[in-house]
């Protein structure tokens, strides 16, 4: 069957009128765009639909045609669409005088070409990765944008909440501050919300594996997803976070992947767990090593750890990431790693025990990140550490069995942190970036615009009165 007689079929049984195409800009956000089902036919696989890609932060304006691919397998219905519609997803290509090539910083291609790197250099043959979405869903309207440019709470309560002083007495079922997780109903009161949205994720072909209230309250929630392959679950992180939004949205609630929305609750992480395969056989597992890790397994955590500065500025690349990275939330703060210790940036859990469940997750992620970029980073980074052989226990970084939040002065001499702002993640970024542009799996030129985008970002940021400062200097 070709590919549009793929589509067509699908199309018809399911009465469909609309074909979108999605596609991800550069900070990890799905654009798109919608044709009715009567302009649709073969010439969309080969001569795709033209976009600008400057407003995608893909190409400066005087050379900002581009073209999107639509890939028939991704096709899938949207569950938010009204009209039946079929969504696409698929590649960007940037157009030659003769035929179009794929744009090597598509997000999707690099982390194409970071599972490639990995196939070549021998050291695996897929890695699998478990994202965990942590995320806060709040009523739309105790939300608004002050005119200085501020996000703020409204309702008293939620002001009141918001300031992490008060306590409202909790007269109606609400969640007790920092007492959210695992909460039952009736205090969970989005749980059947929370099911609808893992319901969408089942059909839309990700395998959830649990959903709970989280330690923020009123109102963090978490989704864990199956391990899957690093290139697919980068997918499945860009429908997550659609159906997540959409389904809050479609009941006048919003959802924000936020790392740190509320002052003084827990933030919203973005963990990875990850593991490679080679031959069919797990990697990572040596039932003789610290917490049964293989010797291969520890290198590829020196690789995370030697470049978790870097790594910051595509697993944290917004400012307020840098504000869920503090003591005390069960955030990570120090570069080092261990069995069940939240408070390092690797833990490894104590109940992954099985060979082909063997591993660790990189807790220092938050989902402002390009799930591409990020987890091509991420890889890049453990590959280096294995093809180096960095060895963190070696160097000091671990095995921390001890509480990294509360440390001696002398210990935090020792000890190693994680970047305290976008701009520190960004320094490193700018001097150790070589792990990733091996083969061209990140282009140097993707390099520098990232770094000058987020400098600008985080340059206008700094330049907005602060709602703090008002507290701090209004009557001085
Ligand atoms: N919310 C925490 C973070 O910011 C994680 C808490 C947890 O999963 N127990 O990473
Ligand atoms: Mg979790
Ligand atoms: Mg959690
Ligand atoms: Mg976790």
């Amino acid at each position: 069957m070709g590919k549009s007689e793929k589509v067509l079929q699908l199309c018809r049984e399911n009465s469909i009128r609309m074909i979108d195409f999605k596609m991800v800009d550069l900070d990890g956000r799905w654009r798109h765009i919608t044709i009715p089902l009567e302009r649709f036919g073969d010439s969309i696989f080969t001569q795709g639909i033209g976009f600008d890609g400057s407003n995608y932060g893909y190409a400066p304006i005087e050379k900002s045609d581009m073209v999107f691919i639509p890939d028939p397998d991704s096709a899938v219905i949207d569950p938010f669409a009204e009209i039946p519609t079929l969504s696409m997803t698929g590649d960007v290509c940037v157009i030659g005088t003769d035929e179009n090539r794929p744009f090597d910083q598509y997000p999707r291609n690099v982390a194409l070409r970071a599972a490639e790197y990995m196939k070549q250099s021998g050291a695996a043959d897929s890695m699998l990765i478990g994202p965990e979405f942590e995320f806060y869903l709040f009523d739309t309207v105790n939300y608004q944008v002050s005119p200085r440019g501020a996000s703020y709470a409204v309702d008293t309560r939620q002001a009141e909440w918001n300031t992490g002083l008060a306590d409202t007495g909790n007269l109606g079922y609400e969640v007790k501050h920092k007492g959210g997780y695992h909460i039952a109903a009736p205090q969970d009161i989005s749980y059947n919300l929370r099911s609808k949205m893992c319901m969408l994720m089942e059909d839309w072909g990700i395998r959830v594996k649990y959903h709970h209230h989280e330690v923020g309250g009123p109102g963090q929630l978490e989704i864990e997803v199956e391990l899957g392959e690093m290139v697919d679950m980068a997918d499945k992180t860009m429908i997550t976070k659609y159906i997540v939004k959409n389904a809050a949205a479609a009941e006048g609630r919003t959802a924000t992947f936020m790392p740190k929305p509320v002052y003084q609750e827990a933030g919203s992480g973005m963990h990875v767990h990850m593991l490679l395969f080679k031959d069919g056989k797990p990697v990572f597992y040596d039932k003789d090593g610290y917490s049964s890790l293989s010797r291969e397994a520890h290198y590829f955590i020196g690789g995370l750890l030697k470049h978790a500065p870097s790594l910051c500025a595509w697993t944290n690349p917004s400012t307020n990431s840098y504000k869920r990275l503090v003591p005390g939330f069960e955030a990570p703060v120090t570069i080092g790693y261990a069995t069940s210790n939240r408070s390092a940036v690797i833990r490894i859990p104590a109940y992954a025990k099985t060979p082909e469940l063997k591993r660790f997750e990189l807790r220092s992620p938050d989902a402002t990140a390009n799930p591409y970029y990020a987890y091509a980073a991420i890889l890049m980074a453990g590959l280096d550490g294995m093809e180096k052989q960095i060895d963190p226990q070696a160097n000091g970084w671990g095995p921390y069995d001890y509480n990294l939040y509360e440390l001696s002065p002398e210990q935090q001499a020792r000890i190693r942190s994680l970047p305290k702002s976008l701009d520190e993640a960004l320094d490193a970024l700018e001097q150790d970036y070589d792990y990733l542009t091996k083969n061209g799996v990140f282009p140097e030129r993707l390099i520098q615009i990232w770094l000058e985008r987020k400098r600008k970002e985080s340059r206008a940021i700094s330049q907005v009165p602060h709602p703090a400062e008002f507290g701090a200097y209004y009557d001085l």
